[in-house]
């Protein structure tokens, strides 16, 4: 008789082929199912394990089969497919919360979400501990998959997990030893009913199964993440992370002034995610010196208010995966002189009211560089002196070169998604960096 329990993946991607494999590790029999063709390195991957799999299609009686589902992030709850799975009493779970299963005993889990920061902030939280010496390893949402970190590392004694809401949708009995929800500003609301609320709810999730001696920290806002977990009914340590606690490029922790002058975290969003990462290193151990030492050697990733070096006295920004109002808002508070911005792309039903102040202080040109940049230039139309369209990158960066003056700074802050003209957020990025790099050979 097979006593092998039967679980079925469904998307070959990252997070589902390394849940694949850890579920094979775990003895578990495993078939993974992509409705679409899949990406080459990850099918050879799965070859490569003798796992079984199938492309460009479900195969509904190997995925009724199975006793358990591991659905991709990627997959919304709302297709036949998922609704009927659940119908069927089939438990569909996420990555995340299979992997979690098998994460060594005691090790700590720091949980990070919000809909922007996330990365930044779970770098620069593995950072702080790295540099002290904790034993700690990143992923989640970014680079490696929480399965793939348990498959191919030693045990760590902390995992920093940047988590999306869609991961979150997926948890069951998934419980952080410290979470945090960094902000929540309307993002992906097509997957949530186009209600804040509930997107919200999926946020605070994260601390759902916390105790009493776990720890939750949450950006001070009144308006949307406090209701949200009221409606959660959380039952942890909460300490709330303000804004007045970011001043002058320092952060401020219980009397303790951090400074990020020295360091590549501009902006004031960057100093609240800051505050939120220190919080976590203090908590995990690590001394106030130390802090300071690892703030100064952080390395941003790449794509997020990335200074690109030129000799030609101006200053050029890529924040091209600013995709949101929320992201490019705090790009452009951070301007402290003339600016030309450069923005544009998919619209996601974007209000662009909230960035008039700020435009009006700093901005003397826009330009946008998207396939309909109607939405656009109705929003700015008489609040900036010079308003071009462009739909290339080179081009953006040729027209920028022509207005900007010695001393200006040059930001690409987008606001929308890149599919109109780019393959996503980093070959915008990649392409702008690369046309700056040539005006400047
Ligand atoms: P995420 O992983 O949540 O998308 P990133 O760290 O990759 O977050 O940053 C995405 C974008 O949001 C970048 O343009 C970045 O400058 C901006 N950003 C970073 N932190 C914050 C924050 N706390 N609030 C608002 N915008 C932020």
């Amino acid at each position: 008789m097979n006593t092998k329990k039967n679980i079925v993946i469904l998307g070959a991607g990252e997070s589902g082929v390394s849940a694949a494999r850890l579920a094979q590790r775990e003895g578990y029999a495993v078939f993974v199912s992509d409705a679409g063709p899949g990406n080459a390195r990850y099918l050879a991957e799965l070859e490569e394990a003798g796992i079984a799999f199938e492309t460009n299609q479900h195969t509904g009686e190997r995925i009724f089969a199975a006793d358990e589902v591991v659905k991709s992030p990627g997959i919304p709850d709302h297709i036949p497919l998922i609704v009927e799975l659940r119908n069927a009493g089939k438990p569909v779970i996420s990555e995340i919360e299979f992997a979690y299963r098998f994460a060594p005993k005691g090790c700590e889990i720091v949980g990070i979400t919000g809909s922007n920061g996330k990365t930044t902030t779970t770098m620069l939280t593995h950072h702080l501990l790295d540099f002290a010496g904790v034993n700690a390893c990143a992923g989640g949402n970014l680079g490696d998959s929480f399965a793939r970190l348990l498959l191919e590392h030693d045990p760590a004694e902390v995992y920093v997990l940047e988590l999306s809401s869609f991961q979150l949708d997926g948890m069951v009995d998934f419980r952080p030893s410290i979470a945090t929800v960094l902000n929540i500003t309307p993002d992906h609301l097509d997957r949530y009913d186009y209600d804040l609320d509930k997107y919200a709810n999926s946020k605070v999730s994260i601390a759902k199964n916390q105790r009493l001696n776990d720890q939750l920290l949450v950006l001070a806002d009144p308006t949307v993440i406090a209701p949200a977990l009221r409606r959660q009914k959380i039952d942890t340590n909460l300490t709330t992370i303000s804004d007045d606690d970011v001043r002058d490029g320092s952060v401020f922790v219980d009397g303790f002034e951090f400074t990020l002058g020295t360091g590549r975290l501009r902006g004031r969003h960057n100093g609240l995610n800051a505050l939120f990462a220190i919080r976590i290193a203090l908590q995990l151990g690590v001394n106030e010196k130390e802090i300071q030492l690892a703030l100064d050697s952080f390395l941003p990733a790449p794509h997020r208010m990335e200074v690109i070096p030129t000799a030609d006295q101006r200053t050029w920004i890529n924040d091209s995966k600013a995709t949101n109002v929320d992201a490019t808002y705090f790009a452009l508070e951070a301007m402290t002189g003339p600016t030309v911005w450069i923005a544009g792309g998919t619209d996601k039903g974007n209000d662009y009211d909230v960035l008039l102040p700020l435009v009006r202080e700093n901005v003397h040109t826009l330009i946008c560089m998207g396939k309909d940049n109607t939405k656009l230039v109705e929003a700015f139309t008489g609040e900036v002196k010079t308003l071009l369209e462009c739909s290339s990158a080179a081009a953006a960066v040729v027209f920028a070169h022509q207005i900007a003056r010695q001393g200006d700074t040059i930001l690409l802050s987008p606001c929308c998604a890149s599919f109109d003209l780019f393959n996503n957020y980093i070959d915008r990025g990649d392409q702008f960096r690369a046309a700056v790099k040539n005006l400047n050979a």
